[in-house]
């Protein structure tokens, strides 16, 4: 039976880091609706004007906006085996939207737990490459290399919704819509605590031997 493995927690706790791993270990795509929108955005259409507005201003973008991606993007050949979820669902509607379109998969959650203060610390002081979305923080991981990732070289910015007053914008939009959504997921069979204070290492090594046994 194939998996889908979605990741819960407030933006900063390490669910993209950890999302990332685990997609990899189960040989499985990542798919983050961040990163997906963020790509739109780029690229400029229409749809990446309509999301930059909600996304710089730390609000979530359209539910209909969003199911309409992943909807998309789980059809894809790469999906069938399962995938591992990062950002998304946010709200009960996606949560229904999920699980309308997910098949024959099994649902495992995770959610990661973290202070707000600690949140704010992390994402206000988060670098991001340019190039490969490689993560660093001003204090707890800077590049060797100053402005630029010490992994591929490209110029390291700030994402727009990372200063301080926005990423407090997206922690209360957090509490408000999607807080009830673990509540959902916690009521359910397959659903995992993880306490987020720890080392990247220390937190895969938990998720590693849950969806191992799974
Ligand atoms: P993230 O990279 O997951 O922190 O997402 C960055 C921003 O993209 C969020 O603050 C929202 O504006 C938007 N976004 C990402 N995922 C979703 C989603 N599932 N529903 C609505 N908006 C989203």
């Amino acid at each position: 039976m194939s998996r889908v493995i979605v990741m819960l927690g407030p933006p900063g706790c390490g669910k993209g880091t950890q999302a990332k791993k685990l997609a990899s270990h189960l040989n499985v795509p990542h798919i983050s609706t961040g990163d997906m929108l963020r790509e739109a955005v780029a690229r400029g259409g229409e749809l990446g004007v309509k999301a930059k507005a909600s996304m710089d201003a730390g609000v979530l973008v359209a539910d209909r906006v969003v199911d309409a991606i992943v909807q998309e993007r789980v059809a894809q050949a790469d999906a069938c085996n399962g995938y591992v979820l990062d950002g998304y669902p946010r709200t009960m509607k996606q949560a229904e939207f999920l699980q309308r379109i997910l098949d024959k998969h099994d649902l495992v959650s995770f959610n990661i737990q973290v202070e707000d203060e600690e949140l704010v610390r992390r994402l206000s002081g988060r670098r991001t490459c340019t190039a490969a979305g490689h993560i660093f923080h001003l204090q707890f991981n800077p590049s060797t290399r100053g402005n630029v990732c010490d992994k591929d070289g490209s110029p390291l910015i700030q994402r727009p919704d990372d200063g301080e007053e926005v990423v407090r914008k997206r922690l209360s939009v957090y509490y408000k819509d999607t807080a009830p959504l673990v509540e959902h997921f916690r009521s359910r069979p397959r659903f995992h605590q993880i306490a987020g204070n720890r080392s990247p290492e220390e937190i895969f090594k938990e998720l590693q031997s849950i969806v191992d046994q799974e």
